[in-house]
C-alpha cells in the first residue's frame, strides 16, 4: 500500500511522516479527523495509510451533508 496517498480517494494524504518528514508536525496532529471517515477504512488500513485532509473531514467540514 501507499502510505503516501489516502486510502479512501487515492490522492496524496500530506502526511509527513509518511514523507519522510518526521521532524515535522503533521496536519493530522491538529485536526480533528472525522469520525466517519474512519469507518469507512478497514482495519488494515487505519494502520498503514493516512486520510487526505478533505477525507478526514478537515477542510471539509461544511460539504458534511455529502457523506453517506
Ligand atoms: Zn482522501
Amino acid at each position: 500500500m501507499d502510505t503516501e496517498r489516502c486510502p479512501l480517494c487515492g490522492r496524496p494524504n500530506q502526511c509527513s511522516v509518511a514523507a519522510g518528514r518526521s521532524d515535522e508536525p503533521c496536519w493530522c496532529f491538529e485536526a480533528k479527523i472525522d469520525p466517519a471517515a474512519l469507518e469507512r477504512l478497514t482495519p488494515e488500513q487505519r494502520d498503514q495509510a493516512c486520510l487526505c485532509p478533505a477525507c478526514a473531514g478537515a477542510v471539509a467540514a461544511a460539504k458534511r451533508d455529502e457523506r453517506d
